[in-house]
């Protein structure tokens, strides 16, 4: 099942094989179960505002800017894009309003499968459109030891942000990396079209409601159903994609 799905990879890349070097780490949804939170938030706050932004359709636009998300729903429901000041106001209540909520538990078997990850020599790395200030302090905290600094790409780094493979394509030259010597973990359709047209081999983990297809989709390369799932078929995986091909 990997043999063939790194195979259909090498030859739409042009790649003779994988040299793996550094694993490519979303955060919301794949190393924090935060997702639920900020669907919940998004919800509430376009409903506060006169707009209809059902739970499951955030998931859709995870990944976007708060601006992208709040005009499709404008454009939709009015035909017209919003003011500069009502993005300001509508992003404003959802960040205050999820930050009243409990902070996200880390998603269960994301530090296992990165302790196996450093411990083959493969250098983990996070590439988030997140921008808060104390992300670092979190990640530190809830994964000790496993990331640097220097390595990071968040909000900060990047102008576009995903889909766009901007961050993905920022991360490989802060790794030092060439595509194929990473993998990609995402958990949303539009991470995963960003790591794709970086040209990485990108694996989805569903843990999220949408349906599987949404992932597949935008050309992921394998599907996971949890982070658990992914860290008990780790090991098999990293052989598969040792062996020249
Ligand atoms: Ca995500």
């Amino acid at each position: 099942m990997y043999k063939e799905a790194i195979n259909n990879y090498l030859k739409k890349n042009g790649y003779n094989n994988i040299h793996l070097k550094a694993v490519l780490f979303d955060m919301d949804g794949v190393l924090f179960n935060s997702m639920p939170n900020h669907a919940e938030a998004w919800h509430r706050t376009m409903a506060q505002f006169g707009f209809t932004l059902s739970r499951e359709e955030a998931y859709m636009y995870e990944g976007r800017t708060g601006a992208s998300t709040i005009n499709i729903v404008s454009q939709r429901e009015r035909g017209y894009d919003a003011t500069e000041e009502e993005i300001h106001r509508i992003y404003q209540a959802k960040s205050e309003l999820f930050n009243q909520y409990p902070q996200s538990e880390r998603m269960p078997g994301a530090f296992e499968v990165l302790t196996k990850i450093k411990e083959a020599g493969i250098t983990p790395m996070v590439v988030t459109g997140s921008g808060q200030t104390s992300l670092l302090d979190r990640l530190n905290q809830n994964f000790p030891g496993i990331f640097k600094r220097e390595l990071m790409v968040t909000a900060f780094d990047v102008k576009f942000g995903k889909p766009n493979p901007e961050p993905y394509l920022m991360a490989l030259k802060k790794g030092g990396l060439q595509p194929n010597e990473a993998l990609v973990v995402e958990n949303a359709p539009l991470g995963v079209e960003a790591g794709v047209a970086a040209g990485i081999f990108t694996i989805a983990v569903n843990t999220g409601p949408l349906p599987d297809n949404t992932l597949l989709d935008k050309g992921a390369d394998l599907l996971f159903h949890s982070m658990p799932d992914f860290d008990i078929h780790w090991k098999e995986l990293e052989q598969e994609l040792q062996i020249k091909q």
